[in-house]
Formats: C-alpha cells, structure tokens, sequence
C-alpha cells in the first residue's frame, strides 16, 4: 500500500530506506506498508500492526526504488 502525505501536519523527520537520508518536517514524501501480514496472505493488516511496518520514502526514491536495486 503506498499513500501520498503533503508533510503539512507531520511535524516528525523520518529516515528514507531509499536513500538514508532524512525527510524533513513538511516535506511531501509516500508513506508504506505491506498489503498484507507476512506470515499469512490471507489476513489483512490490522491498523496497529500495518504501524510497526510503515516506511515512509522521498517520493522520488520510492519512485526509482527499482534502479536502485
Ligand atoms: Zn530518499
């Protein structure tokens, strides 16, 4: 699952796994999280585990994330 944030109320840096680098407070970036629970295609996240996995990415590292690899 990808989301789009505008940074405009997260006043929280977060380290990109693109680029380890800092994302700044208001800086629109994606935030993401597996569809679904690793152990079992069948369940879906529930809210507070889909927390402990969410990874938020420059946007345009999470665009070219698969150059990188
Ligand atoms: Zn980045």
């Amino acid at each position: 699952m990808v989301r789009a944030l505008t940074g405009s109320s997260a006043g929280k840096a977060y380290r990109c796994p693109g680029c380890d680098q800092e994302i700044r407070p208001g800086t629109p970036h994606v935030v993401t999280w597996p569809a679904y629970a690793r152990d079992s295609d069948l369940e879906p996240w529930d809210v507070e585990s889909a927390a402990d996995w969410r990874r938020h990415w420059h946007t345009t590292c999470w665009r070219s994330r698969d150059r990188r690899r």
